[in-house]
């Protein structure tokens, strides 16, 4: 393949008030909150994107927080869990923290050869932390509240819920570059991305199951990494040589975006690794003020007034 998906890019979810969203990523989870800016489509509500230190894909789970939405359905056609990797002797240190800070979790539990922790976030989305060996090395954040020995080591992967999903597992494996790793039950774990960036996906087939009704809690999409537009170009042309309706390249200002949905009713992205969020912050800065697009400033002013405070905490 020549421009293979490097993995995940990013997850992105909704939410309902955005304060309550900072407080548990950022204090309970301990990512960095690396961008505040608003959703491009829909200006008048914040889109928050949290991270290792710089946002780098693999790492990176947004939001769109719509304050007081409702509770959204869990159901087939979406991703139902979002999953983090932790290092492998970190399950005492979680077990402490997340009591601490009142986080009703199930775990241990045994998957796949792997020990999870599993709870909700405040808007009831389905997070997992997965004990992994051999994730030290990859990035995280060791300015939050988690010490570095034990802090969030971007995406273990993600689990789709699927009606019928043969034509899922096909358009993964056989257009996407996924390979098929073990089938237990009505779960498939499918692998992507290369080296420590690598992923896991799990597909379960819930043919009885009813249809989400996405609203807060829910996860909106998923993108997978590209490397360059070139590639980005390449994939378009793929997914459309497949039958499915692909949108055009969008400027997402830190990347850049395609979407489609696939069979089973989830929304994909493929989004381009760079430019990245520092394209108009630096570094030690991110998501310290809000940053809009070139497009949007003129309208800076009556955004700021519309959009709720948040304050970071300490
Ligand atoms: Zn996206």
């Amino acid at each position: 393949m020549k421009h293979p998906l490097l993995g995940i890019h990013h997850v992105t979810a909704l939410a309902s008030d955005p304060q309550q969203n900072v407080n548990f990523y950022t204090k309970i989870l301990g990512l960095r909150l690396v961008k505040k800016t608003v959703n491009f489509d829909a200006p008048d509500v914040y889109h928050l994107y949290y991270g290792d230190e710089t946002g780098r894909p693999g790492t990176i789970l947004t939001f769109f927080p719509f304050l007081n939405a409702a509770p959204g359905k869990r159901g087939v056609g979406e991703i139902g869990v979002v999953s983090f990797a932790v290092p492998g002797d970190s399950a005492g240190f979680w077990a402490e923290h997340l009591s601490k800070h009142g986080v009703d979790f199930d775990g241990p539990t045994r998957r796949f050869d792997e020990e999870v922790f599993s709870f909700l976030d405040p808007d009831g989305m389905r997070v997992e932390l997965v004990f992994t060996e051999g994730v030290e090395a990859r990035s995280y954040w060791s300015g939050g509240s988690i010490p570095r020995e034990y802090a969030i080591r971007g995406f273990a992967g993600v689990t789709l819920w699927i009606a019928h999903s043969e034509s899922t597992a096909r358009l993964l494996v056989e257009v996407m570059g996924f390979s098929l790793v073990e089938t237990r039950g009505p779960k498939t774990r499918y692998g992507i991305g290369a080296g420590p960036d690598r992923v896991a996906v799990d597909l379960i087939t819930e043919p009885t199951m009813s249809s989400a009704r996405q609203s807060a809690g829910s996860v909106h999409h998923i993108a997978w990494r590209v490397a360059s537009d070139e590639g980005q170009h390449a994939w378009r042309q793929t997914i459309a040589d497949n039958n499915l309706h692909v949108t055009d390249v969008l400027d997402r200002n830190y990347f850049r975006s395609i979407y489609f949905r696939e069979p089973g009713g989830v929304l994909f992205e493929v989004a381009t690794d760079h430019p990245g969020f520092t394209i108009d912050e630096p570094v030690d800065v991110l998501g310290s003020h809000l940053k809009l697009p070139p497009w949007l400033e003129a309208d800076r002013t009556e955004l700021e007034r519309a959009l709720p405070p948040i304050v970071l905490p300490r």
